[in-house]
């Protein structure tokens, strides 16, 4: 089975943190080279699964579940703030989502748990465990799912190629470059991705229209 390895986490583990809480809290020290290299994991995934477009289906992500042998289970209804969870313990290894999710949202929170399945899934969880900042194994997580549907490099190529009409603004620009590529990439990662790459100001995206697309995606 094709099983990227962490070298951040496996070295985390080898100084004895066993727990997701511990190697969470070692992290935020220095989250940066684990960010970098969990991109890196995602586009050998990527890779490894021939996937070659931002237009990502459900379809591909039940593919490598298979092939990972994870089980998926659509979760009927809304649970507040939960997209998904990850579950290995003696049941199985299993994927939960809700089954409500837009397709986008769905294969990003699908990307999501994969990455705790590939990276996390020999940390004792955190039950009830709270941090004051973001805790770097989800933040990895996102970053992970991002860079899996839509590595940034293709991401910035094709925003720079996207051009300007006449009256646009950097959303039209952003929202046509979703658009025309049907990346399964959620607003949210959109107005990030922006922002860090300083293509729109973050208070560009408190416009209400923006507003309601993000919280369209859940
Ligand atoms: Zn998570």
């Amino acid at each position: 089975m094709f099983r990227p390895i962490s070298r951040v986490t496996e070295r985390l583990k080898s100084y004895g943190m066993t727990t997701a809480a511990q190697v969470a809290a070692l992290l935020t020290l220095d989250p940066e080279p684990y960010y970098v290299e969990l991109k890196e994991l995602a586009r050998q995934v990527r890779e490894h699964y021939a996937l070659t477009s931002p237009r990502i289906r459900c379809s591909d992500l039940r593919k490598i579940y298979r092939a990972q042998g994870i089980e998926l289970i659509l979760w009927p209804g809304k649970v507040r703030n939960v997209r998904g969870a990850y579950f290995n313990d003696e049941w199985g290894v299993a994927v939960m989502v809700m089954k409500e999710l837009p397709e986008g949202p769905l294969v990003f929170t699908m990307a999501h748990e994969l990455k705790h399945h590939l990276v996390d899934s020999d940390l004792k969880p955190y039950p009830r465990w709270r941090f004051d900042q973001p805790n770097p194994i989800e933040v990895g997580a996102d970053l992970f799912a991002a860079e899996l549907i839509y590595p940034e490099k293709a991401f910035e190529f094709d925003l720079g190629r996207m051009g300007r009409r006449v009256g646009d603004g950097p959303l039209d620009v952003l929202l046509r470059l979703k658009k025309k590529t049907g990346a399964s990439l959620p607003h949210r990662i959109f107005r990030e991705r922006a922002v860090l790459m300083g293509f729109a100001p973050a208070s560009l995206f408190r416009m209400s229209s923006w507003l309601k697309l993000e919280k369209a995606d859940w």
